[in-house]
């Protein structure tokens, strides 16, 4: 058992207001929750604020799983209740960098005058791991993440159980340098591994319209996002890291259009925030 929710479906910057309420305006967050309360979190985006709400009474762990550290993914960090539980044990991966230790670069956000606590001050127990590592097991989960094309160290993720795959690749940009992009998996950044996974959320951020002004910036046309989860196979998408000029409206124009024209023989699901997937294989 799977059990996927989206907490905040929106990219580079909250937009929270009436225009973008169905989709919604928090920042990057999913949880993925297993068998016996295992609890794992991507991102840490505005919507990981009620997400620690939200957690079961009496948890021991928790595993926090950065793709990378622009603050979209990061914003929610120091809003976040369980880092200030004495005793709970959280451990959190993110992308290793050649020049900075995670811990040093997490502290650039968790330390005056950007926030008011100490990184080294959180009262939980805490323990950094930098990715990517090899594959790891968390509880019943098996983890494997890989470098992808967006700017700086970035990494995604894939979590598989016995019965159920997701991978999580919310700011990639596959088509920068492949101008004949969908090319060969082997030569498209992160296919390997989402290869034929349940459910693929996957940046979508931009119309096709939009993308060639944004070369380079890191994130996908809905198009792209398409025709990358053809190419891996995946069962299920989910366009994410909406760009927060855009409506509820804009955005089921953009990706309706985009579904009709690409006529995928998989599932496309918009990611929308308090959406639940439930993946039992
Ligand atoms: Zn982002
Ligand atoms: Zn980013």
């Amino acid at each position: 058992m799977m059990t996927v929710r989206l907490w905040g479906t929106r990219g580079s910057l909250a937009a929270p207001g009436p225009s973008t309420a169905r989709y919604g305006g928090n920042t990057a967050c999913v949880e993925v929750r297993g068998p016996r309360d295992t609890v794992l979190i991507l991102d840490a985006g505005t919507g990981i604020r009620p997400l620690g709400a939200s957690l079961p009474v009496g948890l021991r762990r928790l595993d926090l799983l950065l793709t990378h550290l622009h603050m979209d993914h990061i914003q929610g960090l120091g809003f976040f209740a369980p880092l200030y539980q004495p005793g709970l044990e959280v451990h959190v991966w993110g992308p290793a960098s050649t020049t900075l230790s995670l811990r040093a670069r997490l502290m650039r956000y968790l330390s005056p005058p950007l926030f008011p606590v100490h990184l080294r001050n959180l009262p939980c127990r805490l323990t950094l791991h930098e990715v990517p590592c090899g594959d790891f097991a968390i509880g019943p989960f098996r983890i494997a993440s890989t470098l992808v094309c967006h700017p700086g160290p970035t990494v995604a993720y894939r979590i598989a159980t016995a019965r159920a795959s997701m991978a999580y690749f919310p700011d990639h940009e596959p088509a920068l340098g492949a101008p004949e992009f969908p090319l060969a998996p082997e030569w498209t950044s992160g296919c390997a591994l989402a290869a034929g996974v349940d459910l693929l959320i996957h940046d979508a951020q931009y119309s096709s319209e939009e993308y060639p002004s944004h070369l380079g910036w890191g994130h996908s046309s809905v198009q792209h996002a398409l025709a990358f989860a053809t190419l891996a196979g995946a069962k299920h998408l989910v366009p994410f890291h909406h760009d927060p000029g855009h409506a509820d409206d804009a955005l089921d124009d953009v990706i309706g259009e985009a579904v009709d024209a690409a006529a995928p023989s998989f599932a496309v699901t918009p990611g929308t925030e308090g959406a639940v997937f439930e993946l039992d294989g």
